[in-house]
């Protein structure tokens, strides 16, 4: 349904920017009533204006805190243009208003301007949060513009459409209006709850699990959201803080392996301590194990395929606190929930936000979740010596585990299996040599293993140390000014590299 602008309320805080709007509407042949200095400014630009004390019959008062909070102004812009609404108008003789343009005062600048409290409190609007309230709820018949921001907007309205306004259009700038009236009345609300004594989130509302205590005992927390559509738990206690975070951790890296051979990941406090895919699941559990069965020792374990009983045999000997697979045969299931704190999930689909959040300083920051993965086909080789078929195929795993390693971190590995890692370092030569020193004492061979790093090396030294160990075939982003150094120790030690161009930094 098509509405056309016959009259209009016109009350803005900043004036700027309003001129060609009243132009526009003049030319339109619009009725406008306007407030105080709104109506002012019309006047000077030698438009016709209706003062609104005319509408309502009563003066502005208060200082301005009621200037257009009557019947006469708020019938008009919420009478639903019906028979019945029509007729309640034309009997208290209110004129019907079409459209209704506000600027409100600014609170948040006068906040941030002053720490005069009878100051602040002049600038919380109120007829003016009522006027684009009101419109907005009326929607299907009252266009709403409610701020300065919205003016573009409007005026393609008047000057392309002549006036007329579909529903949509009115639909989305209603939204608009809320944003704005929400924003508004948090702003204020933030003043008043500077202290942050009132808790912002009501957690009966959210629907939110109160968890039974944070990262530490002493620290409180809370998990919002729906846990229940990605997993089904089947046996344990109630999930931690920490619990939690790992288990996203795990479906993280597990996304990667989804549609591979039977894999396992084993995680400690989110990094990957074990990685492996073999041709049947107890083969992966043993080899993720191998890969460090120390860290093991209270870890979140992840498959990607059903968990069968002569697996489950094999981790019931070790302490963990989460299994999660996408189903459980009955047998391992039974043999598993006979220890009742371990917690079982099976999940029925790896889902990863598309935005993460953190929260910083006194802000939060969103980024897009990092879910770009490389293949061997987005490689580029850059030095003599080409990788061969395997090492490509253990490149392209490395790679893909070294993404979901805290920075800096290098992982070590050899057919399908993370043998080596080193993570949350402050230098990628500490992360390497923890890997090599990690490799070596669980008893790995290094020869022929291969390399990867989550960001490029600015130096030649991690390549031969790396060399050094045995290690044939590196593959990093790529991107270094200094790019040519560990290019040139990679061809001294006849060592394959390859670039991707994609960094991984996880911090
Ligand atoms: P003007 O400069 O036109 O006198 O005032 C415009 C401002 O008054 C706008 O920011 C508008 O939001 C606000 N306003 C309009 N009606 C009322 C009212 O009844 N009470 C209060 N406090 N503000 C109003």
């Amino acid at each position: 349904t098509t509405r056309k602008i016959k009259s209009a309320l016109i009350s803005v805080y900043h004036k700027e920017g309003l001129g060609p709007i009243i132009d526009g509407l003049a030319k339109l042949g619009v009725t406008i009533y306007s407030t105080g200095g709104t109506e002012t400014f019309i006047r000077d630009r030698g438009v016709e204006v209706i003062p609104v004390e005319e509408l309502t019959g009563y003066p502005s008062i208060l200082d301005g805190r009621v200037k257009t909070l009557h019947p006469k102004v708020h019938g008009g812009i919420l009478a639903r243009r019906e028979e019945d609404h029509l007729k309640q108008l034309a009997q208290f003789e209110i004129p019907e208003i079409d459209l209704v343009v506000v600027d409100l005062y600014p609170f948040e600048e006068t906040v941030a301007n002053t720490e005069e409290e009878d100051l602040i409190i002049e600038k919380i609007d109120i007829g003016g949060i009522a006027l684009i309230r009101a419109a907005a709820k009326n929607y299907r018949d009252v266009l709403i513009v409610p701020s300065r921001e919205d003016y573009g907007t409007l005026q393609q309205i008047i000057d392309g459409k002549e006036g007329v306004s579909e529903l949509e259009d009115r639909r989305k700038l209603a939204r608009r209006a809320f944003a704005v009236s929400s924003h508004y009345d948090t702003a204020i609300f933030t003043y008043f709850n500077a202290d942050g004594a009132l808790p912002v989130f009501k957690r009966s509302e959210m629907k939110a699990k109160e968890l039974r205590y944070g990262e530490n005992p002493h620290q409180q927390a809370i998990f919002y959201g729906r846990l229940n559509e990605m997993f089904t738990k089947l046996n344990g206690k109630e999930l931690s803080f920490n619990n939690l975070v790992d288990i996203d951790a795990a479906v993280g890296i597990m996304k990667e392996f989804e549609d591979a051979d039977p894999s396992f990941v084993i995680l400690k406090h989110t990094n990957a301590c074990g990685v492996a895919v073999r041709p049947t699941q107890l083969e992966a559990w043993h080899a993720a194990l191998a890969g460090d069965p120390v860290s093991a020792f209270g870890g979140i374990l992840i498959t990607n395929s059903p968990l069968e009983l002569s697996t489950a045999q094999e981790i019931d000997k070790l302490f963990y606190e989460v299994l999660i697979a996408p189903d459980f045969t009955d047998s391992a299931l039974q043999l598993l929930s006979k220890k009742k704190n371990r917690v079982l999930l099976q999940y029925h689909h790896l889902q990863q936000q598309p935005l993460s959040f953190r929260s910083l300083l006194n802000g939060v920051i969103v980024q897009d979740t990092d879910r770009q993965t490389e293949s061997a086909d987005q490689f580029t080789v850059v030095t003599e010596r080409q990788p061969t078929g395997r090492e490509t195929a253990d490149l392209v795993f490395a790679n893909k585990c070294a993404k979901h390693l805290k920075s800096n971190t290098i992982a070590l590995v050899r057919d399908n299996q993370l043998i080596g890692m080193g993570c949350g370092q402050t230098s990628r030569v500490d992360a390497l040599k923890q890997a090599v020193t990690k490799a070596k004492n669980f008893g790995f061979e290094l020869q022929d293993a291969v390399m990867a790093s989550d960001a490029f090396f600015p130096f030649g030294d991690c390549v031969e140390i790396a060399a050094e160990a045995g290690i044939t075939a590196v593959v990093q982003p790529g991107g270094s000014i200094r790019d040519q150094d560990s290019i040139d120790a990679a061809n001294t030690a006849k060592v394959a590299m390859v670039t991707t161009g994609v960094r991984h930094f996880k911090h």
